[in-house]
């Protein structure tokens, strides 16, 4: 008889190991299923996760054994580890990949004596009473939020598991909603976990959460416990707070997508905030969406799971349209403050002298002047940051091409620098053309910063202040600039979509999208979506508080103001505007009437990238259930080139999700074996449920 036990370890390595499943190990003593341990991989020693199911029964001569057993640490849950078995498999990546890229780094460092420690003094820190913040008071639900708790009561029966979308403007009281939910789940005794898009959201959102719970309601009750995780946070707070999550001291987790695999031992409720938002897309690595585990996880654990949204994502809303999620509807906002008025400036009607170069029409510009007569705020939104997209010479046409990718390099004028946006790449304007050596060097288009320019020149007296990308770098910049705008001493804001999304901004009465345009006519057939849910969020920023409700307006300025997605904007209808594009979706054998993967390959050169997708291809092809998808040639990407590497990609799409899943599994198995025939391949990736095609 063996003395040895055999266990299975998912093992941390990198996707290009070709390991897919766990290994076996032995170890002396019994260990759990979700014990984190260190084991031997080659002449490497890496942290492993002691995993559920049989080891093989092969011959064990050969078995190493395990190397250290971080016992400090409860073992992780049977339904943790079934997460991160589905979303490995779902997603195509290793199994000890995914496990241990979801764990705190730090978790790697640490002996099972520091461990240990640090697992008591989060203990004791946890005993200690916390200063008590007055209770705030509830207000009284409206009628909707009402209705909307009871239907969500009367379904969370005991094991019942619903999936519920909460359509609501914003704006609605969608918040208060998660709020009443969380304590009905906290006052049972469960977890919460509260996923949002954006690390910025998260300090609003835990204030608003800790406002309600950080305190003793009755002297019996202790504070419930608030932690967040996002990768915003030092690696030492990211643990603690982990640990807090998984040891159950922490009764309620806010945090962005990577917070979907928290372990949570009495998770009850999961609360998905905009759910439609692209952020929920891990965009590498294993490329995951958070909404889509959640809704998963919600079933495993047996917790109700809430998607909230004024404009959910079309897959979202076709479930709900089958009845296989529940739709709750809060139909007006609280207050009754009125939605903005949308107006559209028809940009050909501007006189042509101006109107082709000028970024901002007249009538906008007297808007704007209007507001700030009266003393209120705007905000200007542009999706592109810098000044100018390109610059070119007038006398031979060159431009400022990036050497190293097929992409312009944008000019910053702040700093007088050209800079690839998608290598990096920075170098100082040039006094003449580099090709020609001509001095009149003109810029085209316009990003964030030229219309900040504009802007001020157009407003006299006019406090402008930009937020984006390159305003914010700095660490904190972000909050003194938006508190400086709360504070009154904005008139103007502009930015990118960074300043449209959720905040709270209560005295802007005027939103303004200055060039939205091109998304009517992206090749990704995502991009009229993405603008109409951010054209309504950046509306509903306009006008939160009642008493500005009605003079507030949302102007886009277009040259196509017929477009059907306008006209749904106008009436701030998402059902009709859902109801259009479903049909088109659904015409075009597009998401969510398909499921599509997308796979991608990085080679020096174009050819190689695409001789590997082809033999890739071929490879599908032998598969048994290829003839059920449809795979498209090869094709470069968006911006093919980057840094000097040139990346392809290939479309895969089925009619069904198991058809799919089916012929990954055993094609991405096989493809480490095209390597040798295609050595000029520097990496590939596949990307299931893409976001962008
Ligand atoms: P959403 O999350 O849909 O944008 P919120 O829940 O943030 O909406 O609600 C908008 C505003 O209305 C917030 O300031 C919130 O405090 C307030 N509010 C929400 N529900 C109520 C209610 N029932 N009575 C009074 N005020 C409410
Ligand atoms: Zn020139
Ligand atoms: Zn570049």
């Amino acid at each position: 008889m063996d003395e040895h036990r055999r266990l299975r370890v998912a093992v941390e390595a990198p996707q290009h190991s070709g390991l897919q499943t766990a290994l076996d190990y032995t170890c002396e003593r019994m260990l759990s299923p979700g014990t984190l341990v260190r084991v031997p991989l080659g002449r490497r020693e890496v942290a492993g996760v002691v995993w559920p199911g049989e080891p093989s029964n092969e011959p064990s001569l050969a078995l190493k054994s395990i190397a250290q057993v971080l016992q400090a640490l409860p073992p992780l849950s049977p339904r943790w580890c079934e997460l991160v078995e589905f979303a490995a498999a779902y997603y195509q990546r290793g199994l000890g990949e995914v496990a241990l890229s979801v764990l705190p780094p730090e978790l790697r460092k640490l002996d099972d004596a520091q461990l240990a420690n640090r697992i008591a003094r989060l203990r004791k820190a946890f005993d200690k009473p916390v200063d008590a913040i007055a209770p705030a008071a509830r207000p009284e639900l409206s009628p909707d939020q009402a209705a909307a708790l009871d239907r969500l009561r009367e379904l969370s029966t005991p094991g019942a598991a619903p999936v519920v979308l909460l359509h609501g403007l914003t704006g609605s009281g969608k918040t208060e909603v998660y709020l009443r939910a969380a304590e009905e789940a906290l006052a049972s005794g469960r977890q919460v976990l509260v996923l949002v898009p954006e690390i910025n959201l998260t300090p609003q959102l835990e204030a608003r959460f800790a406002e309600r719970f950080g305190s003793a309601t009755d002297t019996r009750e202790r504070p419930h416990r608030i932690v967040s995780l996002h990768s915003g946070l030092t690696p030492a707070q990211r643990l603690k707070n982990w640990l807090a999550a998984h040891l159950g001291l922490a009764d309620l987790v806010l945090g962005t997508r990577l917070a979907v695999f928290a372990p949570l031992p009495r998770l009850g409720l999961i609360v998905v905030d905009e759910e439609h938002d692209p952020s929920y897309k891990q965009q590498e690595g294993a490329r995951y969406s958070a909404r889509d585990l959640a809704v998963y996880r919600g079933k495993l654990e047996g917790a109700c799971v809430v998607l909230g949204s004024a404009t959910p994502s079309l897959e979202s809303w076709q479930r709900a349209e089958q009845g296989r999620y529940v739709r709750l509807s809060l139909a007006s906002r609280i207050g009754g403050g009125a939605l903005p008025a949308v107006r559209l400036v028809d940009m050909n009607l501007l006189p042509k002298a101006t109107g082709v170069t000028s970024t901002l029409s007249p009538q906008l510009v007297a808007a704007l002047a209007t507001r700030l007569e009266r003393g209120e705020q705007s905000l200007v939104f542009l999706n592109r940051r810098g000044y100018a997209p390109v610059l070119h010479c007038t006398a031979c046409g060159w431009k400022s091409g990036c050497p190293n990718c097929s992409a312009w390099r944008v000019f910053h004028k702040l700093d007088r620098t050209l800079r690839c946006h998608h290598c990096g790449f920075t170098q100082a304007v040039p006094r003449a053309c580099p090709d020609c050596g001509n001095l009149d060097i003109a810029s085209i288009g316009r990003g964030t910063e030229r219309l900040e320019e504009q802007l001020a020149a157009s407003l006299p007296g006019a406090r402008v202040a930009r937020i984006d990308a390159d305003s914010t770098k700095l660490k904190g910049a972000l909050e003194a600039q938006l508190s400086a705008v709360h504070a009154g001493d904005v008139d103007v804001l502009v930015g990118t979509q960074m300043i449209a999304k959720g905040h709270d901004f209560r005295r802007i009465t005027l939103v303004a999208a200055v060039s939205p345009d091109s998304a009517l006519f992206s090749s990704d057939f995502r991009a009229p979506e993405r603008l109409f849910s951010l054209l309504m969020q950046a509306a509903g920023r306009a006008g939160r508080d009642a008493a500005q409700a009605a003079r507030s307006e949302m102007w886009v300025q277009t040259w196509h103001p017929l477009h059907p997605l306008y006209a749904a904007l106008r009436r701030h209808d998402y059902i009709a505007f859902a109801a259009s594009q479903l049909k088109e979706r659904e015409m075009a054998g597009l998401p969510p009437f398909a499921h599509l993967a997308l796979l991608r390959a990085e080679a020096r050169t174009a050819e190689a990238a695409k001789d590997f997708l082809q033999a890739a291809a071929e490879l599908a092809a032998q598969i048994p259930g290829a003839s059920e998808l449809l795979i498209y040639p090869a094709v470069p990407t968006s911006v093919a080139r980057v840094a000097n590497v040139e990346r392809m990609q290939m479309l895969v799409e089925a009619s069904s999700r198991g058809a799919l899943q089916r012929v990954l599994t055993p094609w991405m198995a096989g493809l480490p074996s095209l390597r040798s025939h295609h050595k000029a391949v520097l990496r590939w990736a596949l990307d299931v449920d893409p976001l962008a095609i």
